[in-house]
C-alpha cells in the first residue's frame, strides 16, 4: 500500500492549489471563486524522494452552502484512509469556526499531521499564522501554495513522516494501529527497563490477569509485537518485549534487548512504564532510559518491582520518592508505583497511574488561562535583563498535546536563559496540575497578535 497523504481543510483555503503544487502538475481548475471545484481527487505523486498518493478533500459543489454533511463525510473518510494529514488553513482569512471543526476531526483521528498556514506571501497573513497555533495541531508551517513559498519545508516535513512510518512498518508496529470493533483506538503501553528488573514477569502478570477475565479462547496472540488487553473496558495494547525476545531467540540473536529495541518500544507507546528493581533503583541505565522517554515526549509511569522483598515499606517508599524528585527533575511529580510482578500485586494501581498519565499527556489548556498564568509568573519572577534590556514575554498558547507543547512569544527568544525556561515549565506544571508529564515549551520571536 502506498503512503497516503490527505490534504484537509475547509473549502477555499487553497487545498487544490497545494495538491497541484505537490503533484507537480495542473490537474484541476483552480480559482478564487468558491463553488468551482471538484469531488475528492487522488493522484500518485513524488514528494521529495518518496512515491505517495495525494488526496484532495472537501470540495464545494455548485449550490453548496456552508459545510455540508457530504463534505464532512468525505473528509472523515479521507482522514481514515490517510497515513498523514496535511491540514491547511488560510492565514490571510484567519481562523474561522469551520477550521476548528475540521481540526477537531483530525485531532480525534490521532493520525500524524502537518499544519500548514497558506497564503503567507504577505504581511496580511501574520495574525492568521499566530492563530493557527490555537488549533492544537502543532506549529504551523508558513507556506504559499500559489507562490511556491515554504514548499521545501513542507516537503521535508512530509519526508520525515514517510520515513518514520516505514521504520514502524519494518518493525511490525504499523499493523497494530487498527481500532477495535467499537472504533476506540487502544492506548499503547510499553514496559521498559534494564535486564532482569522483571519486565517479562510483569507483562505475563498483566496478560495473565487479562486471560483470567477473557479466557484463552479470546485469541490473545502472544507472538506478535503488541498484545491486546483491556482495563475497565478500555482497550490497550501492550508492547510485548517478552515476545520480541522470544522472536530474537528463534532468530538466534542476542538474549538481551538493545537500546534500539528499548527506543522502538518507547516510540511505539503513548505511555511508557519504566520498571525499576527495588533492590537497585535509579541506576545510571534507569536514568538514561527515563531521559530517553522524556526526550521522546512520552507519558511516563515509574513502577518499582520486587516490592515483595521490601520489609519497611513506608520508609522505602519515602526514600524512593526523594530519589525520584532529585534524579528526575524533568518529570517532576511522576507517578511512582510499587508492584510485585511475581505476586501480581499493585497491578491495579499501576494501570490507574497509566490511565492518569495518558490523561495529563492529552491535556489542552485554554489560551486565556495560559496568558493569565504567564502574567502572574512574570510578576512573581521577572525575566532577566540581557545586555541592559529586559526580555519581554508577550503571549503564550498551547500548540499541541501528546505531550503538552506550549509556545511563548517574546522579544528575544535566543537571549532568554534556560534557567528561566525551567522556571516557567515548573510554574506551568504547578499552576495547571500536570505532574510527571513531559512539557515542551518553545520560544518564538513575536508580539501578542491580539493587542
Ligand atoms: P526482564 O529481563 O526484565 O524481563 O526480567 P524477568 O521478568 O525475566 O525477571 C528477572 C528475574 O526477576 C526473574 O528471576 C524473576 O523471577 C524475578 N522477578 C520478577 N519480578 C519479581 C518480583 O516481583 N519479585 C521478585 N522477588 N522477583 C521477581
Amino acid at each position: 500500500m502506498s503512503y497516503t497523504i490527505a490534504i484537509v481543510g475547509r473549502p477555499n483555503v487553497g487545498k487544490s492549489t497545494l495538491f497541484n503544487r505537490l503533484a507537480g502538475k495542473r490537474l484541476a481548475l483552480v480559482d478564487d471563486q468558491p463553488g468551482l471545484t471538484r469531488d475528492r481527487r487522488e493522484t500518485e505523486a513524488m514528494v521529495g524522494i518518496y512515491d505517495v498518493t495525494l488526496v484532495d478533500t472537501a470540495g464545494l459543489e455548485p449550490g453548496d452552502e456552508g459545510l455540508t454533511p457530504r463534505m464532512r463525510r468525505q473528509t472523515e473518510a479521507a482522514i481514515a484512509h490517510a497515513d498523514l494529514v496535511v491540514f491547511l488553513i488560510d492565514a490571510r482569512a484567519g481562523l474561522v469556526p469551520a477550521d476548528e471543526m475540521f481540526a477537531a476531526m483530525v485531532r480525534e483521528a490521532g493520525k500524524p499531521v502537518i499544519l500548514a498556514a497558506n497564503k503567507c506571501e504577505g504581511r496580511a497573513a501574520e495574525a492568521g499564522l499566530y492563530e493557527a497555533y490555537e488549533l492544537g495541531l502543532g506549529e504551523p508551517l508558513a507556506i504559499s501554495a500559489e507562490h511556491g513559498l515554504g514548499i521545501g519545508d513542507l516537503t521535508e516535513a512530509i519526508e520525515q513522516s514517510v520515513k518514520a512510518a516505514s521504520g514502524d512498518r519494518e518493525s511490525g508496529i504499523a499493523e497494530t494501529e487498527e481500532a477495535d470493533a467499537e472504533g476506540a483506538r487502544p492506548l499503547r503501553i510499553a514496559i521498559v527497563g534494564r535486564p532482569n528488573v522483571g519486565k517479562s514477569t510483569l507483562v505475563n502478570a498483566l496478560l495473565g490477569e487479562e486471560r483470567m477475565i477473557t479466557g484463552p479462547e479470546a485469541g490473545i496472540t502472544r507472538d506478535s509485537v503488541a498484545s491486546p488487553l483491556s482495563y475497565q473496558g478500555r482497550p490497550l495494547l501492550l508492547f510485548d518485549t517478552a515476545g520480541l525476545r522470544r522472536k530474537m531467540r528463534i532468530e538466534g540473536r542476542a538474549e538481551e534487548l538493545s537500546v534500539g529495541d528499548a527506543l522502538k518500544a518507547i516510540r511505539f507507546a503513548e505511555v511508557v512504564v519504566l520498571l525499576l528493581d527495588v533492590e537497585h533503583p535509579f541506576e545510571k541505565q534507569d536514568l538514561q532510559i527515563a531521559e530517553l522517554i522524556a526526550e521522546e515526549g512520552r507519558a511516563l509511569v515509574i513502577a518499582v518491582n520486587k516490592w515483595d522483598l521490601v520489609r519497611d515499606r513506608e520508609k522505602r517508599l519515602g526514600e524512593l520518592r526523594e530519589m525520584c524528585q532529585r534524579l528526575l527533575p524533568q518529570v517532576k511529580g511522576v507517578a511512582l508505583v510499587p508492584v510485585s510482578a511475581l505476586a501480581g500485586s499493585g497491578l491495579d494501581r499501576l494501570m490507574q497511574a497509566v490511565i492518569e498519565a495518558d490523561r495529563l499527556w492529552n491535556v489542552r489548556l485554554p489560551t486565556h488561562g495560559l496568558n493569565q498564568w504567564l502574567q502572574s509568573a512574570i510578576e512573581a519572577h521577572a525575566p532577566p535583563a540581557v545586555s541592559g534590556r529586559r526580555i519581554k514575554l508577550r503571549y503564550v498558547t498551547q500548540a499541541n498535546a501528546r505531550p503538552p507543547t506550549f509556545v511563548v512569544f517574546c522579544s528575544r527568544p535566543k537571549a532568554l536563559p534556560d534557567s528561566y525556561v525551567r522556571y516557567l515549565v515548573n510554574s506551568l506544571r504547578e499552576t495547571f496540575d500536570l505532574p510527571g508529564t513531559p512539557i515542551r515549551l518553545h520560544l518564538r520571536k513575536g508580539d501578542n497578535p491580539y493587542v
